[in-house]
């Protein structure tokens, strides 16, 4: 079992911002993280997208934003536990022990809980063999590069902005884009759509709709060809490398719901003064906290980790003063 001043529980990008500010505050970090990555929805859902309303940079690809955090924590050397989902969480001698999916134990003398929206699963649909294919990376629900989408005929499944903006963005690497979706009518923005419209007309992308996947041929996790239904009940079949479902994510809160910490709307409440939940020495921050007025930014959740850590201190360092210190006069520990 380890023993921990902090334990955060989720590494998106609050997460991990969490993890550097306890080390400015000269607390040791245990971070667990479900998944096998840090970064939370930057990685998962739009790695590869620039956001532009993070202070100080113009422009930055959301992977290159957790790049950046890891960097910047790695000073304080905080323990990151990947695959590793907090399952329990409960009072003994004093401290909180944590227990995770992977059977690690943490005890800690306070706990930010960074967990976003929860748990993020993708939605599938419900097709033969799919598992074979995930397992090879011909079928996937989020670009990881976007170079493996490079010279390959690709289909993209989905009719929301997630897959609309990623016809658009492999338009030009992808060889061919095969845009499928149940319904006549997208979800996606009009100039989104007005790009996909240019492309089809250089031959760049086929939009293929209304129709639905029937399902995915292939061998060793190699796909062959897609089949695809229209409604009236014609099929069509396309040869491609890969394929893309944008259905949308299911966010599960999981066993957060069942620690006794007070819920709305299945997010955290916080008291906006600290960011601590209605149990003592328990604190939220990032997607996962709420108070009114709260803007799901990510912005505002590195504002509320500042907020939670410095009033944590008391809990961490019992009878020590705590001083606020710029980081300008405080530096960084030397390597
Ligand atoms: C397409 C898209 C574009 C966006 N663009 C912007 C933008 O331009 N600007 C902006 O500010 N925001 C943007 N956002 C929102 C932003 O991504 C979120 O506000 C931000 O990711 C919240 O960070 P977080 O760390 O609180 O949570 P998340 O990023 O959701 O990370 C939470 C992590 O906790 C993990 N977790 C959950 N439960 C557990 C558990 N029990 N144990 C261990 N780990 C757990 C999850 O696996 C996840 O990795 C965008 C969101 C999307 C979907």
């Amino acid at each position: 079992m380890f023993s921990t001043d902090i334990a955060i529980i989720g590494g998106g990008p609050v997460g991990i911002f969490a993890a550097f500010q306890a080390g400015m505050l000269g607390m040791k970090a245990h971070l667990f993280e479900s998944s096998n990555a840090l970064g939370g929805q930057c990685a998962a859902l739009y790695a590869e997208k620039p956001i532009y309303d993070i202070p100080g940079l113009p422009e930055v690809k959301a992977i290159d934003l957790v790049q950046n955090l890891i960097k910047q924590a790695s000073p304080f050397k905080p323990q990151y536990h990947t695959l590793a989902e907090v399952i329990h969480l409960s009072r003994q001698e004093g401290r909180w022990l944590l227990e995770s999916s992977s059977h690690l134990k943490v005890a800690a003398k306070a706990v930010l809980i960074t967990a976003g929206g929860g748990l993020l699963v993708p939605n599938k649909p419900p097709l033969e063999k799919i598992s074979e294919f995930e397992l090879s990376g011909s079928i996937a629900y989020k670009v990881d590069s976007i170079e493996e989408y490079r010279d390959k005929d690709v289909l993209i499944a989905g009719g929301r902005d997630s897959a609309a903006d990623w016809v658009n963005s492999l338009c030009g690497i992808a060889r061919k884009i095969f845009f499928v979706h149940r319904r006549e009518k997208f979800k996606c923005t009009l100039s989104s759509l007005e790009k996909i419209t240019e492309a089809c007309e250089k031959g760049l992308v086929e939009m293929i709709c209304p129709a639905q996947i029937l399902g995915i041929e292939g061998e060793n996790g190699v796909i062959e060809k897609v089949k695809i239904g229209f409604p009236d009940k014609s099929e069509r079949e396309v040869l491609v490398d890969k394929v893309l479902f944008f259905f949308g994510l299911k966010t599960a809160l999981g066993p957060i719901g069942s620690w006794g910490i007070k819920l709305h709307s299945g997010r955290i409440i916080v008291e906006q003064e600290t960011c601590q939940t209605n149990l003592s020495g328990i604190y939220a921050a990032g997607d996962i906290a709420f108070y009114p007025g709260k803007l799901k930014l990510i912005l505002s959740g590195f504002s509320e980790v500042a907020t939670a850590l410095h009033h944590a201190y008391s809990e961490v360092f019992p009878g020590q003063a705590m001083h606020l210190q710029h980081s300008t006069d405080k530096g960084l520990p030397s390597a």
